[in-house]
Order: structure tokens, then sequence, then C-alpha cells
């Protein structure tokens, strides 16, 4: 660890040498939060960056902080340690809290508790309907004034298609993106895991393809109908990627992102020795087939997937050792998502690691429609640090998030682990 100085506040950093991902080199130098030409004076701390990738730091446009009200889960502090351990500068928290994140005030309190940390920055979406129920619009630009960057009922269904039209029509007024959950609640009904071979064989309800396919498909109607901004949470199945795509062709404003779990695990892991119906991989929407896998990976280089989102999902031990009915939906992997999809997929040369930054960076401020990360003098300095070389095996009970449940990639061997992430110009991580 580095010695920081007594305020905590590092000033002035120089990255030596420091590594891009074009594979090109050059001295990052970092002052009063900027990227700048030259220090002042001699820097607090020097990093050889000809070990590691310099990167803008990731952004995560979904993940559950669970503040306020289920701080037994995690807390801001716990989460945003989370994520800044992962190379994370930025996070769009969900608003499925308790109660739900639908008026300015929580969103306020929210920004402010979580700037008086000093870890990652927060950018808390909120509810699209009062209590995400679904029924009544929340006061959207209240919400947007009080620093909400995006409208959702994550975890919620809009199963009613005339209020999410209305909501798209103010969101769409107010320059904000509504993002959804997309399933059929009535397709999904008490499924819990994939509805296929696996879901049969284990005698448990399944949720099909057709939940995820048809929601999407109607929501992508009314993308049509109203022009606005629609962004694709989580997308889980081959047949909801090829509607996205399908959308884009057409010129509709349609964004998604997919999460790491549903890029790397398959539901016949639950008929396996050692996850036989864990519900540690249970998640929402589930885990499907190994060619639905595949084909999100495709929507990957391809561009029809726009971003990765952890959709980190903290619960407590005993909540997730539940039995496969009653345990919660969700997976904690913020801290391992560079390192997993890195060793998973660049390594392996199916993914070019500039696509996969992007996928983890510009592409989560573009849904945004923010200005993209750079590394260029007078850009603010969120960097992210990763040793592409060392390699350390998952271990969830070491975890800064309060979820160190299982992980379905315990004890997998990985590289690209973040090392430092600068947030605003100070140290907010660092195990070098
Ligand atoms: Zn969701």
């Amino acid at each position: 660890m580095v010695a920081l100085p007594k305020n905590g506040v590092i000033m002035k950093i120089e990255i030596k040498n420091a590594k891009l991902s074009d594979g090109s080199s050059q001295d990052v130098l970092i002052e009063n939060g900027l990227i700048v030409a030259a220090l002042s004076g001699a820097a607090d701390v020097s990093i050889d960056g000809s070990r590691y990738l310099v990167t803008p730091a990731l952004i995560d446009p979904h993940a559950h902080l669970r503040v306020p009200g289920q701080e037994e889960k995690e807390t801001l502090e716990t989460g945003l340690m989370a994520a800044v351990a992962g190379g994370y500068g930025s996070v769009v928290s969900m608003p499925n809290t308790s109660p739900a994140v639908d008026e300015p005030e929580l969103v306020q309190k929210l920004i402010r508790d979580a700037e008086a940390l000093g870890l990652a920055r927060l950018f808390p979406s909120a509810a699209l309907t009062r209590g995400r129920e679904g029924k009544l619009l929340s006061d959207a630009a209240a919400l947007k004034a009080a620093g909400a960057v995006m409208l959702t009922d994550d975890g919620g269904t809009n199963e009613d298609a005339g209020v999410l039209r209305r909501g798209l029509e103010y969101a769409h007024a107010l320059g904000l993106v509504v993002s959804v959950h997309a399933e059929d609640a009535s397709l999904r009904g008490d499924g819990v895991i994939n509805e296929g071979h696996t879901s049969e064989h284990l005698g448990l309800p399944g949720n099909p393809v057709a939940a995820e396919a048809a929601r999407i498909a109607r929501d992508l109607e009314i993308c049509a109908l109203t022009g606005s901004r629609l962004h694709v949470q989580h997308l889980s199945s081959a047949r909801g990627l090829a509607l996205v795509r399908e959308a884009k062709t057409r010129g509709l404003p349609v964004t998604c992102e997919v999460a790491p779990h549903h890029l790397t695990l398959t539901d016949t892991l639950f008929a396996s020795e050692r996850f036989y119906c864990d519900p540690v991989l249970k998640v929402a929407p589930p885990l499907r087939s190994q060619s639905d896998c595949l084909a999100l990976l495709e929507g990957l280089r391809d561009g029809t997937v726009d971003c990765i989102g952890t959709d980190h999902a903290p619960h407590t031990t005993a909540e997730k050792q539940r039995d496969m009915l009653e345990a919660p939906f969700g997976i904690a992997n913020i801290e391992i998502t560079f390192p997993l999809l890195y060793t998973r997929f660049v390594e392996t040369g199916k993914l070019e690691l500039s696509k996969l930054l992007e996928l983890m960076t510009s592409g989560a401020t573009n849904m945004l429609g923010w200005t993209a990360p750079t590394l260029e003098i007078g850009s603010v300095a969120d960097i992210a640090i990763f040793d592409l070389n060392t390699t350390k095996t998952v271990d969830s009970k070491t975890f800064k998030t309060k979820a160190r449940f299982d992980s379905p990639w315990q004890g997998e061997a990985l590289r690209g682990w973040a090392v430092c992430t600068i947030v605003r110009g100070k140290i907010a991580f660092d195990s070098r």
C-alpha cells in the first residue's frame, strides 16, 4: 500500500511509461483532479506504468448498492469500495431499494453520501414509477434536477405498456434514458431458472426465453412509437439480442447491455456436481444455454451490445443459502468483472482488449449521452490500472462487498486484476 499524505488527498501523481490498450506508452500526469501536460512540482506518488495496463476508469451502468434500506446486503461504502477494487471509477445505482429511489431527496442524499466517501462516483438512477409499481409515473423532471441519470423500475417489469409509453415520452422531453428489465411477468411466472432440459430434469419452475423476447419486442414497438431512448438491461438470450439487432438496423434509438454472468455461465451448471441446484447461480433474468452465451459474445463483437453492466447484486450469505425457490436473485461480481472477461475472452483471442474496454467505459457514456472518457490532457483523472500478468484466483471471502457468499467463479485463476484506481485525481484503491 502506498503511504497517503495525512489528509488522504494525493494532489500530484505520475504514471511513468503507462501501457495503453493500443500497445503504445505514455506518461500520465495528474494534478488537481485532471490529466495535465506537466506537474507543477515533484509528484507525491510515482507509479511504474510499464508493468500495467492504464485506461480510463471503468463505468458500470448497472449495479445494486442496496441503499437506502437494505444495508444488511451492502452499504454505499462497501459497494463503492468493491467498485474501485474492480477498476470502476463510476457506478450507476439501481433504484430497487426500500424505499425505492423515487423522490428527489433520496437521489440527492445518495449523491451527497457517496461523495463524502471519496471512492467511485455514484450516479443514481431513479424509479420510472412511484414505488416501482408500474402504475403512476414519478416526477421525472424533479428527479433529473436532483441528479438522477436514468429512469428504470429495474426488478419490476413495467407490465402496463401505456404507463411505459408515457414514461418514455416524458423522459424523452427531458433527455433521459429509460432502461427496462425486459421480462413478461406472466410468462416468467414463478420461474427460478431458464426453462429447458435442465429445469425439467431438476423439476424446477422454468422462466422461458420467450418471457424476455416477448417483452423486448413489445418495448421496441413503444420505442418506435415514441422515438424515445430505450435501454434494455442485462440481456440474456440470443433471441432477445436478435430483436435488438434488428431494431438497430431500423434506426430505433435503442441500446442494450449484457452482464458478465450471462456471458460466462449456463443453466446446465445447476445439474453439475459442484453447483447442483445451488442458488449462487440464481439470477434474473436466468442463466441460459451455451448458444445464448455465444450469441451474446458475438453481440459484443459486432456492436449490437453497447455496454457491459455488472448487475452486481449483493445479498447476505444466509439469504443465498436458502433453497432454489426461496433464495433471492443475484450475484456479486463487480470486483472480478474485468479480470473474468479479460481472461475468458481477451486472452483466448475471442475479443479485442480495446473492444472490451470500450464496452466497459465509453459504451456506458454513449448510452447515457455523455462525453466518452479519455486519457488526454485536460480530461478528468478517473483512471484504472490493471495487472495483466499476475494470476490470482477468485476468493469471495476477500471481496470488499458485503456479499461474500460463494462466487460462481470461486477458485478460477484470472489475470487483469485492478491494482490501482484513481478517481477525481485521488487514489481510491491501491493494492500494489
Ligand atoms: Zn433487472
